[in-house]
């Protein structure tokens, strides 16, 4: 039987909500939607969240409301997706790579901290497998230098630092519902954010409109008022978001559970440093979103990889370092600029984990890692 790497959660409640949202007017932030945000508001402690079609958008938005001029500068890692440095573009601001932690693949506040300069405005930091970099060193260095946090929270629905949920913690926080991530509506996303940034956010993702606050009674008209474009999730989406979210801790939990049938599975072989297991720092709660092994190089990565595949099971790699990629030569980094980033690129392997995968099986893949080996 082949073991995909990724398959979607199939929510009990999902048929009976949508038939209900097909008999409702489909309007934007509509009842669904309300429950989502009432979702996320009573069970992970986050503000109000503005739901938007994918964490990309809401990236977008998040950057949309800073008003950066043309050379301010927001600091980002190097491995990660493109939708952060494709933001802080959009918004007119410069990217600025920095390099990972090589433990959890998370920015490295050592590095970042060197490259602030008096442009930097903001930094964005990734939690890369719903784990987080130090974040009480991280806030207190961006209160220190007066930078604003943004938490690219994409991979983090149910996860926690020292109790609190990521994406609660920065003056933003960024989710994905995109079809690869845990909670999912096919693509959707959400953006948490500190209560001064609010009305200017609500009022970018509603077209630079005041619909909303129209819509209150707050204003005799609806009208043009900023910059901004239509961030909004369709009702429909947020419609299967719900069915999906209310299963939360059940997928959670069964992606956990995953999580440690490999790490019990593969443990001996870190012991006799044959390979390196996902790093947990003691503060942090992950969600299982993902599982990933490290090897010694490219040529080991590549020949397990091989292995796995010929037996039908799919694992990957991950990002190719934005500093790596032809965006960034283009920005003018060279490959050997941030190395642990580039480390992470040729030595990491991530392994099959979704909540329709047994515990059995991730044995069976661990034991065919083991011989590849
Ligand atoms: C998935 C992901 C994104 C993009 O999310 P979309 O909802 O597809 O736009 C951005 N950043 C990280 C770290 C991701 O994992």
């Amino acid at each position: 039987m082949p073991i995909s790497f990724y398959s979607r959660f199939r929510s009990p409640h999902e048929r009976e909500l949508i038939e209900d949202c097909l008999m409702g007017p489909m309007a934007s932030d509509g009842d669904c939607a309300a429950r989502v945000q009432g979702l996320f508001q009573s069970r992970l402690h986050t503000n109000l969240p503005f739901l938007t079609p994918s964490c990309t958008h809401a990236l977008e938005l998040a950057l949309g409301v800073l008003h950066l001029k043309s050379g301010d500068e927001v600091i980002l890692p190097s491995y990660n997706f493109p939708s952060a440095g494709n933001a802080v573009l959009l918004a007119g601001g410069t990217p600025v790579l920095c390099d990972v932690d090589p433990d959890t693949q998370n920015l490295d506040i050592d590095d970042m901290q060197r490259r602030i300069t008096p442009r930097t405005r903001a930094v964005i930091t990734v939690h890369y497998g719903a784990v987080s970099c130090d974040m009480d060193r991280l806030v207190r260095l961006a209160n220190e230098t007066g930078l604003i946090l943004i938490e690219d929270a994409a991979q983090a629905v149910g996860a926690f630092y020292k109790g609190r949920h990521l994406g609660t913690i920065g003056d933003f926080g960024a989710y994905s519902f995109h079809s690869t991530k845990n909670i999912s509506c096919g693509e959707g996303g959400a953006l948490t954010c500190a209560e001064k940034y609010r009305q200017q956010a609500e009022l970018y993702r509603e077209c630079g409109t005041n619909r909303s606050g129209y819509l209150r009674g707050e204003s005799g008209r609806y009208a043009w008022t900023s910059r901004g474009s239509s961030l909004i999730l369709s009702e429909w989406c947020a419609c299967l978001l719900y069915a999906q979210l209310l299963s939360l801790e059940e997928i959670t939990s069964r992606r956990l559970e995953l999580c440690e049938a490999y790490r019990q599975a593969l443990l001996p072989l870190e012991e006799s440093g044959r390979l390196r297991l996902m790093s947990v720092p003691p503060d942090c709660s992950p969600n299982g979103h993902l599982f990933y092994v490290r090897f010694d190089g490219p040529g080991t990565l590549g020949r397990v990889q091989n292995r796995l595949h010929s037996q039908g099971i799919d694992a990957r790699t991950h990002y190719v370092p934005l500093h790596m990629s032809p965006m960034g030569h283009a920005l003018g980094y060279r490959d050997d600029d941030l190395p642990a980033s580039r480390r992470a690129y040729e030595t990491l392997l991530r392994l099959p984990v979704h909540p329709n995968l047994s515990v059995g099986e991730a044995q069976q893949v661990a034991q065919v890692l083991a011989h590849a080996l």
